[in-house]
């Protein structure tokens, strides 16, 4: 039985942004994922955005996080190479929406956020777009947008290169004390360890039952989104909110950190064996739309290129971020719905300090940085020239639409954390995230993966296991490049 100082139960933002804070420290490290990569539950589905802190109950868990992770972001992804904008965000509201403006002023100051009113005029320079309808907005200049997905992976990628293992398609099953031990069973062995987080998402409730601590019911809302092309870019300069309502934020209009434009999300209740589908619905799109035309009427649907569907998990109002008492080292992280992904960094070192405070782990001297990844579209002419001359594999484009190079494929490949499916690929480098959505590019990506992996095409998944995209005899040369 392989022994670990810590082992963590989940690989979304929040897991990944643990075992990165714990690769910190001289300690054996492990993080178990069930699915084919990390970033494929809430973290991959979200909005991305970078909440400033104005909307959380001052004095919850949620606002401190919030606000701690929120100041993290700019130094944290410059270091990961991860996308990230501080746009600025406003909620939007009509004449009679000003005191609701006025109460989350009154929670921004009381929560240490930079947050203004603007009038129509003003509104209207950050946002020539936006609904004549709007009177008012709460401006608050330090929200953003990142790439959820990319954020995820690169701290799983930096913890590797700082020694933290992590183990995907690895479901817990069980999970005990006895004495001073952990002993955490999995489909495919078992493990034991010092100290244990679950950091499991919507499976968070029952990793709690599989130990005996008190597993609260979830709830699970999910929200629907539409994603439009790059050619939609400039209609929002500013994440634009209405005012939240009794089922969260409410339907927003944001670009991206990777340059297209979002729309939505609804928040549809849903049962807990749904948690995980992650479908949009006809009603939930049509949501989305009468949203968007109160808030943006300008808005082109012409130019969507793709819809997808996120699931929050909620436990009561405010997040669990705590060791148990019952079972000492073991650290409980429920219900970590929105402003999640915010606070995920700063969830990170709290959960990492408590553990290493613990346990009496020592700090390495350094982490080992995570080197950065060439991108094609982002390197000047001197660079790609270099690039392509060392390695040829650099000046093949391979997904047309987001110019990404056979070499960045194989580096996402080859990376701390391999990405193994035609998902993963794309998840990486972007690889199908154009406006064809992998129409061209997918048989080539799935070529050069199969070439790597040293794996018959027949096997090449797009994500899960039994997704196999061609699970019959195709011809081996097609796609070859
Ligand atoms: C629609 C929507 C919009 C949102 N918008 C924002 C936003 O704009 N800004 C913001 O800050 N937050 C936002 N959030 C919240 C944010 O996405 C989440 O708080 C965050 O992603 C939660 O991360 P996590 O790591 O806890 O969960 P997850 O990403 O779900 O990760 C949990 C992982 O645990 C794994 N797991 C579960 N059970 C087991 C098991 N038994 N064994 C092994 N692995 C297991 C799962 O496979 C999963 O990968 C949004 C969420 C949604 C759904």
């Amino acid at each position: 039985m392989e022994k670990y100082d810590i082992i963590v139960i989940g690989g979304g933002v929040v897991g990944t942004a643990v075992l990165r804070s714990l690769s910190a420290y001289k300690a054996r490290v492990l993080l178990l994922e069930k699915a084919s990569d990390v970033a494929t539950g809430a973290s991959r589905a979200n909005s991305g955005i970078v909440h400033a802190g104005y909307d959380a109950e001052p004095g919850t868990k949620k606002a401190y996080f919030n606000v701690l992770g929120a100041s993290m972001f700019p130094s944290l992804t410059a270091e990961l190479h991860v996308p990230y904008k501080m746009t600025g965000s406003l909620v939007a509201a009509r004449e009679s929406g000003l005191p609701a403006l006025k109460e989350l002023l009154d929670r921004a100051e009381k929560n240490g956020v930079k947050a203004e009113i603007l009038s129509a005029d003003q509104v209207r320079k950050l946002e020539p777009n936006i609904s004549t309808e709007v009177a008012y907005a709460l401006y608050a200049p330090e929200a953003g947008v990142v790439s959820p997905y990319k954020l995820t992976i690169a701290q799983a990628d930096h913890a590797v290169v700082n020694g933290a293992e992590i183990r995907l398609e690895e479901v817990v099953l069980d999970l005990r004390k006895e004495g001073d031990e952990f002993f955490v069973r999995t489909d495919k062995g078992e493990y034991v360890a010092s100290y244990v987080v679950n950091a499991a998402g919507a499976g968070a409730s029952a990793i709690n039952a599989m130990i005996g601590e008190d597993a609260p019911e979830e709830t699970h809302a999910v929200g629907d989104y539409y994603i439009l092309d790059s050619q939609a870019a400039g209609v929002v300069n500013t994440v634009v909110f209405p005012l939240p309502g009794e089922k969260g934020k409410g339907i927003l209009v944001a670009p991206t950190a990777d340059g297209n434009v979002i729309l939505g999300p609804t928040s549809r209740k849903v049962p807990h064996d749904e948690a995980e589908v992650n479908a949009v619905t006809p009603e939930g799109l049509a949501l989305v739309r009468e949203g968007v035309g109160r808030l943006i009427p300008s808005v082109d649907l012409r130019k969507v290129i793709r819809v997808y569907a996120g699931t929050r998990t909620a436990v009561g109002k405010d997040f669990i971020i705590e060791e148990s008492t019952r079972f000492l080292r073991y650290f409980m992280l429920l219900g970590i719905c929105s402003p999640g992904l915010t606070s995920a960094p700063a969830i990170g070192d709290c959960v990492a300090a408590a553990a290493a405070a613990s346990l009496g782990l020592e700090k390495k001297e350094r982490m080992l940085p995570l080197p950065p990844k060439f991108r094609l579209t982002e390197a000047d002419s001197d660079t790609i020239r270099d690039k392509v001359s060392a390695d040829p594999a650099f000046g093949r484009i391979v997904c047309r639409c987001e110019k990404v190079t056979e070499g960045e494929i194989l580096a996402a490949i080859r990376s701390p954390l391999p990405a193994h499916t035609v998902d993963a690929v794309k998840r990486r480098v972007r690889a199908g995230m154009g406006r064809c959505q992998g129409g061209f590019c997918r048989p080539r990506v799935m070529e050069i993966l199969s070439r790597e992996l040293g794996v018959p095409l027949s096997e090449i998944r797009l994500g899960e296991k039994g997704s196999e995209i061609a699970p019959y005899e195709v011809k081996q040369n097609y796609g070859k490049i």
